[in-house]
């Protein structure tokens, strides 16, 4: 398979960051799944569907058009050709995800369309489940992982200027989004076989691009 770099990992290990860092490096695309599972969920609120109800999710998971841009300097997502990207960083959107990304019919539709802009390859894509369901071919898989107070200092500085996110907060809500993540039945949050795991807590972004930019370049 022509490269594919999957990226996994719990909220705060660093995975966007580190993704784009490296897809810059190597000249290649750029996919933000989450992004995808967020625009999901965001569309589900605006619409008014009870997001905690399975089946009244499932039923309208095929319904909002996501599309993804995917170069690295500049990712876009849009639903229904409005850009998300500002309001799927909410906190209102982030704390009802992950019970809309354990849906299994979300998942199915969101790892077509991740499938079919995975294509040929030549792509790095971040993600829970891109080494273990998405692409479990891909030549260079990681499992990025930090400390939990280090993810949860990333975390709250990302969402500064939320008044309500303190750094225990953010900590809790982290907390629980992880736990759902990794225990839920469809795709859990795991690492893949053969996945390499980098432990970021120690590291600079630069340090972390260029380990797994190593790694890419052993696969060549
Ligand atoms: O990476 P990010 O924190 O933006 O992901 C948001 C949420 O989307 C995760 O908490 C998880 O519930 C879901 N997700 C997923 N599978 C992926 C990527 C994200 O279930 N491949």
């Amino acid at each position: 398979m022509p490269l594919v770099i999957a990226m996994d990992g719990p909220s705060g290990s660093g995975k966007s960051s580190a993704s784009k860092g490296v897809a810059r490096t190597l000249g290649l695309r750029y996919l933000d799944t989450g992004a995808m599972y967020r625009a999901m969920t965001w569309w589900m609120l605006e619409k008014g569907v009870p997001v905690e109800d399975g089946a009244a999710v499932a039923a309208r998971a095929q319904d909002p058009v996501i599309e993804s841009g995917t170069d690295p300097a500049a990712p876009t997502i849009t639903v229904d050709g409005t850009d998300v990207s500002a309001p799927i960083r909410t906190r209102a959107v982030t704390n009802a995800v992950s019970a809309v990304s354990s849906v299994p019919a979300v998942r199915t539709r969101l790892v077509e369309l991740q499938r079919e802009i995975i294509g040929a390859g030549g792509i790095v894509v971040e993600g829970r489940d891109i080494g273990t369901a998405v692409a479990p071919e891909a030549p260079v898989k990681v499992f990025l992982t930090a400390s939990a107070e280090v993810r949860a200092a990333r975390r709250a500085k990302d969402l500064a200027a939320d008044p309500g996110a303190s750094v225990t907060v953010t900590r809790a809500e982290q907390e629980r989004r992880d736990r759902l993540d990794s225990t839920r039945k469809a795709s859990p949050l795991a690492k893949a076989a053969g996945a390499h795991e980098i432990d970021s807590t120690g590291l600079s972004l630069d340090e972390v691009i260029e380990a797994v930019v190593r790694l890419a370049k052993e696969h060549e």
